[in-house]
């Protein structure tokens, strides 16, 4: 089959085009700045068995309808769209409504808009893209894949907040959690990796990268994860706060004067790493400690306590635990959270090897102790590879 991958972010819309026979990549690139006066645009396209084509434009592009106008005409002046069979869709919010992946038809539309007040930033953006794929290719099978779907098997015990039922059955307030893609991903590949049955297995996985999440999968099927109703809630990221008292976002607006929507903006964008040393970027951290600076160094602890909590809290959730996984920008590359985080979890069974896990390698790799009870793995992440696969799934059934 032939499938195109896209994600259409508020500002970007990336694209990626498979062959699902060998899983080829025949193209890929990114259309962003989408609104500004200059565009920046990226594609990368295959022209023979081993060679690949680069281009680059700064060509404005005024909205994302524009950006998937250009985006099929480079496809089609290469002759790469010829043969189409589906559109896999990055959907980020699916409510309750989405338990799995689904092919688009004016139900499941309307249903993505219904739940867009829980995303305000990514569903209208999301949608955009679907709306103009399906116009432009109307024969074309469209398939929306949902960053919330791999949560839905939370038992209520975990995904409601003690808050009264009103407010969820009014306004949908509860858990849902989000980078359900991602954890799909790894902790499947992690089972096959093992060559053992993902039914079998206890896993937390951690998808760290600038918005950053935790999971616990029992048998495949996710029991607990840090992200709430929005994507503000649980591991310290980027540039968001995570897990803090409630009260807090009150108490800023009774007594330092905030509006709610300066509140928005502290919590989700100026918090998290930027918030406690000024950068979001892991490996800047590292440098502001290598140079002495005492704030860089505490958002580091800061970071690495919320997981190794997270990891404490979950091994007890699931009650057993087989699999660590670090995955995303930090979990694939920074070698020193992984051995803070792991450093001293002995009671877990968690044994991490100083040596392998600072190995550089790709693909999936063990840095753990050849005597560790639990396998602790780094597994690169590739959201649009499982995006594909579960647009494959959809067609075939
Ligand atoms: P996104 O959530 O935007 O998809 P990524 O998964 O690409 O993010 O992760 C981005 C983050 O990963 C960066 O902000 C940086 O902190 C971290 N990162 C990337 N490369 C490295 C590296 N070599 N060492 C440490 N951290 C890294």
């Amino acid at each position: 089959m032939k499938i195109l991958v896209l994600n259409s972010g508020s500002s970007s819309v990336k694209y990626r085009l498979y062959e699902t026979r060998a899983w080829s990549v025949l193209a890929e690139g990114r259309i962003g700045r989408i609104g500004e006066p200059a565009g920046d645009a990226w594609h990368r396209w295959r022209v023979a068995a081993d060679t690949t084509r680069e281009s680059r434009d700064v060509e404005p592009v005024s909205d994302h309808e524009a950006a998937l106008g250009r985006l099929t005409q480079h496809l089609e002046t290469q002759g790469l769209l010829e043969g189409l069979d589906a559109i896999g869709h990055r959907v980020v919010h699916g409510g309750e409504r989405f338990h799995c992946p689904v092919r688009i038809d004016e139900a499941v539309v309307d249903a993505i808009a219904e739940v867009a007040p829980l995303a305000p930033l990514h569903n209208p953006a999301n949608l955009a893209g679907i709306e103009v794929a399906r116009h432009l290719f109307p024969e074309v099978a469209q398939v929306a894949v949902f960053d919330t779907a791999f949560h839905q098997t939370l038992p209520p015990a975990a995904w409601r907040y003690a808050l009264p039922d009103e407010l969820h059955a009014r306004y949908g307030v509860r858990r849902y959690g989000f980078h359900g893609i991602s954890h799909a991903h790894v902790t499947r590949a992690a089972a096959r990796w093992l060559g053992r049955p993902l039914e079998d297995l206890a896993m937390v996985s951690l998808h760290l990268g600038n918005g950053a999440s935790a999971a616990a999968v029992a048998g495949g099927r996710c029991v607990e994860t840090s992200m709430g109703m929005t994507p503000l809630e649980g591991l310290v990221m980027g540039t968001r706060s995570g897990d803090l008292d409630p009260a807090v976002p009150l108490f800023l607006q009774r007594q330092a004067g905030m509006d709610a929507g300066a509140v928005d903006r502290l919590l989700n964008h100026e918090s998290g790493l930027t918030g406690l040393c000024g950068t979001n970027d892991l490996r800047e951290v590292h440098r502001r400690i290598e140079a002495g600076d005492p704030d860089a160094r505490l958002a580091l602890e800061v970071y690495c306590h919320r997981l190794r909590k997270y990891i404490g809290a979950y091994a007890a959730v699931l009650g057993r635990l087989d699999v660590l996984i670090f995955t995303a920008g930090v979990g694939e590359n920074d070698a020193e959270v992984r051995q803070r985080v792991c450093d001293g979890l002995d009671l877990l069974g968690i044994g991490l090897d100083a040596r392998r896990n600072r190995a550089a390698g790709g693909g999936i790799r063990s840095i753990a102790r050849s005597d560790s009870a639990v396998a602790v793995l780094v597994v690169p992440t590739d959201e649009e590879r499982e995006i594909a696969r579960a647009t494959r799934e959809v067609l075939r059934a």
